[in-house]
């Protein structure tokens, strides 16, 4: 693993140059050693908006590229990525606090040169309409009308992106909208922005036009907000907390931007009293303890058929046994810390609101005697619905474990939460697994697997959001309609 840089001279990427923060600098820090890792630049709105108007100045330009011209590019980004990934994993892996092998895998390379890879290849969603036969009338002849409708890019795209996944989040959202057409401005979250800046290094090796991806970056929500604000940026590209969400829906709505709005997460995961217990246990707590439990996808909200519900409750507490806590650059490390001192606190306070309402603590809940921001693997069970710790995600490594008699009451426990990202449904019976599926106010779900199709359409419904990306999807979410008739 190369080293970290702590000198480094982090700076801003507008209109394809490096520009210092005009407001200077801020410490970021690493949640296992608490030790400083670099100084990231903090924008000045002014330079917010200089990002956005470079972008805009940028568009016309990028958007008359033929779409082979803008993959090719894309592509070459991709490989840049690759090329780079192996040197940005130290410093990917201090700031996120990650442990190395999900470092390795998800937090660069892999996934996020798999975006650009994919967007490489132009996806042409335009199409033809059947003509009409249309009668003559006050607007003109008698005649067979005809439409193509086309995707035109959505304009300029500002990506504001939350610390869990910082590059790969980022990858997902500027692979599309680059495809589409658009220009773009990342807005990184102000905790782990250093390998969204090195994400810039590759940008222009790999040669694309100034302006077409700008960076700015800021340790409070003042750019984010520049950027909502901004008549230049077309659309906002959100991923993070479903309060802060709702803040950018209602203050993008004095510019109509378009948006796109990947929220919270609380999944619900049923487990019936015929499913293979060991599957359904393992699946769980592969993501209880993954990323200390900051996945928006995670399975937290367990739904146990009664009849299995004391042996699943003891075969997770047999793995969170297995659940190494600690170093996350030590490669026997399952749990490393979550990402700031703040957060671990919130956390905290979860779990005794949680054992304050009756909730059983089955295991963790204490705070690991190590350095760094670390929680445990929690579980709680004997929950009810109405429990803080059922309604609202933990973003932690948090299982709240519920009981069920029936399915009609399984599909009621699992719709009864105010998000509906991803759930999950553990039976060894598909065609009941899948009839329950269909049942469930969730954007995605999960049959006996916690794996996610990669070009299946991705995004939530109530306040997990608003929109879908992924696959086709993502072009379709950075694009406007545009319908041409004509009489034939
Ligand atoms: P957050 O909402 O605190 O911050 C996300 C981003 O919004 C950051 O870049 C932040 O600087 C910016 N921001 C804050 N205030 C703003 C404002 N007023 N205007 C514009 N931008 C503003 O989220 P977080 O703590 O970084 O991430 C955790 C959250 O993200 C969790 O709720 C998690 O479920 C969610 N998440 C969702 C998905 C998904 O795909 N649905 C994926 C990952 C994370």
């Amino acid at each position: 693993m190369s080293m970290i840089d702590v000198d480094k001279n982090w700076r801003l990427l507008i209109d394809g140059e490096w520009v210092e923060g005009g407001a200077g600098h801020y410490d970021i820090v690493d949640p296992h050693t608490t030790d400083v890792v670099g100084r990231a630049p903090e924008a000045t709105v002014a330079q917010a908006n200089d990002a956005a108007a470079a972008a805009r100045a940028a568009f016309g330009a990028w958007k008359r590229l033929s779409a082979k011209q803008r993959c090719a590019l894309i592509g070459r980004l991709g490989d840049e990525i690759e090329k780079r990934s192996p040197d940005w994993v130290a410093t990917v892996q201090a700031e996120t606090g990650a442990t190395i092998a999900t470092t390795e895998t998800l937090q660069v390379g892999g996934p996020a040169v798999d975006r650009f890879r994919y967007y490489a290849t132009p996806i042409d969603l335009d199409e033809s309409l059947s003509p009409i036969p249309t009668p003559a009338g006050p607007l003109g002849p008698a005649g067979l009308l005809s439409a193509e409708v086309k995707r035109q890019p959505v304009g300029v795209v500002a990506a504001i992106t939350p610390y869990n996944f910082p590059v790969t989040n980022v990858a997902g959202k500027i692979a599309p909208a680059l495809a589409a057409g658009c220009t773009t401005v990342i807005k990184p979250a102000p905790q782990d922005p250093l390998g969204i800046l090195l994400l810039g290094e590759a940008v222009e090796a790999a040669g694309l036009p100034p302006g077409v991806v700008n960076i700015v970056n800021g340790s409070g929500p003042d750019v984010g907000a520049a950027l909502v604000d901004s008549t230049d940026v077309n659309m906002i590209s959100f991923t993070g907390s479903s309060p802060i969400g709702a803040k950018i829906m209602a203050n993008g709505g004095r510019t109509m931007k378009r948006l796109l709005m990947e929220l919270g997460g609380k999944g619900a995961a049923i487990v019936t009293e015929d499913a293979d217990l060991g599957t359904a246990a393992q699946s769980i707590a592969t993501v209880w303890g993954f990323h200390a439990g900051q996945i928006c996808t995670a399975p937290t909200r367990v739904i146990a058929h009664h009849a299995v519900y004391d042996q699943l409750i003891e075969t997770l507490n047999t793995f969170s046994g297995f659940m190494k806590v600690g170093d996350p650059t030590d490669r026997s490390t399952i749990v490393g810390p979550v990402i700031t001192e703040v957060h671990r606190d919130r956390v905290e306070q979860f779990i005794a609101s949680g054992i304050d309402d009756g909730a059983r603590l089955v295991c963790g809940g204490d705070r690991p005697d190590l350095p760094g921001y670390f929680i445990a693997p929690t579980l709680l069970a004997d929950c009810t619905p109405d429990m803080h710790v059922v309604r609202e995600e933990a973003f932690g490594p948090v299982i709240v474990v519920l009981r069920y008699q029936d399915d009609e009451e399984a599909v009621q426990l699992a719709n009864n939460s105010d998000y509906g990202l991803y759930s999950y449904v553990f039976s060894a019976d598909t065609k009941r697994a899948y009839h329950i599926a269909g049942q469930l106010e969730s954007g995605c779900v999960g049959l006996n697997v916690i794996q996610p199709h990669m070009e299946a359409p991705f995004g939530g419904f109530k306040m997990s959001g608003v929109g879908r990306d992924r696959g086709k999807w993502g072009i379709e979410a950075y694009s406007e309609l545009q319908s041409i008739n004509w009489m034939a």
